[in-house]
């Protein structure tokens, strides 16, 4: 008889231990910062969130450590952006070594920009990168895509983790509130703006440009340095429409840059896209185009 009841309290202490055993404290992984940014606000702090690219690294030629190769198989779920840099050769990777780690692609479902984006590829010549076929990878830079960006980290979640569903309901929908709000600063602010037309040294805003009705001229011309004579054109250009910033982004060459605004009378502005507070960024970069930043 006591054995019995031994064996039902046994019983039920593993039933219960099973049942408390929640998927907290597993690990999930994202490419970049803006994406921690994203699902930091639908976690909360259940989980710990491995960012690969370290800040202040280019994630288009990052190739993580073994380490960070390790993390990314220890991980429950790996997000990646989509079409960055070497990201689909880690996620081959990973889906042969690590079958268990859930893979999304959170540019899923984005209406996708083809034929403008090039990356340097002088020192990764086989990799098959630098080509136009590929698809523009900064999806996460404009509020209107970023909006389905976080929400395929949303549904992927909630998939994986379905006892939490109604924690990540709640703070997804104060995510997608803090985009919409950062969506209507953004509209309000370049409303009426001096030039609708900016350079930049990588073409990062694509995205931006295309959802606010702004132009963007890179100075890097699939993906290489520009010419004299192509320097030459796009201060021609500049002139024509007004351009009054110039955009370099972090860890990025300023000499260019800084030819181009003196020719032009622009000023030049470090911006960081990588930035993990995106809405601040996002913002900051509406106001230095609304001439509102110094
Ligand atoms: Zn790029």
């Amino acid at each position: 008889m006591k054995n019995k009841y031994l064996f039902l309290f046994f019983f039920i202490a593993l039933f219960l231990g099973c049942r408390s055993e929640t998927k907290e404290g597993k690990m999930l992984s994202v490419t970049i910062e803006p994406q921690r940014y994203f699902l930091e606000n639908i976690v909360g702090d259940s989980y710990k969130i491995n960012t690969i690219v370290p800040a202040g690294v280019s994630p288009e030629i990052y190739e993580p450590t073994p380490a960070m190769m390790m993390n990314l198989g220890k991980s429950a779920i790996y997000f990646k952006v989509g079409f960055l840099g070497f990201e689909n050769a880690w996620a081959e990777n990973l889906a042969k070594n690590n079958p268990d780690v859930k893979i999304v692609n959170c540019s899923e479902g984005i209406d996708l920009i083809y034929g403008e984006h090039y990356h340097h590829t002088s020192d990764k010549p086989d990799k098959g990168e630098g080509h136009a076929l590929l698809p523009d990878p900064h999806v996460w830079t404009s509020p209107k895509t970023a909006r389905i960006f976080s929400e395929n980290m949303y549904k992927a979640l909630v998939e994986y983790d379905s006892l939490r569903e109604e924690f990540y309901r709640q703070n997804f929908l104060a995510l997608v509130q803090r985009i919409d709000r950062t969506d209507s600063i953004i509209t309000r602010l370049l409303m009426d703006i001096p030039s609708r037309s900016f350079i930049i040294y990588h073409p990062a805003l694509s995205y931006l440009a295309r959802d606010y009705a702004l132009r963007q001229y890179s100075i890097e011309l699939e993906g290489k340095n520009p010419s004299p004579a192509q320097m030459k054109a796009l201060i021609d250009t500049a002139r024509k429409e007004g351009i009054e910033v110039v955009f370099v982004q972090q860890g990025f060459d300023m000499k260019n840059a800084a030819v181009i605004a003196n020719e032009i009378g622009a000023k030049v502005y470090r911006i960081n896209p990588l930035a993990y507070e995106w809405d601040k960024e996002m913002i900051r970069i509406a106001r230095i185009l609304a001439g509102k930043e110094e």
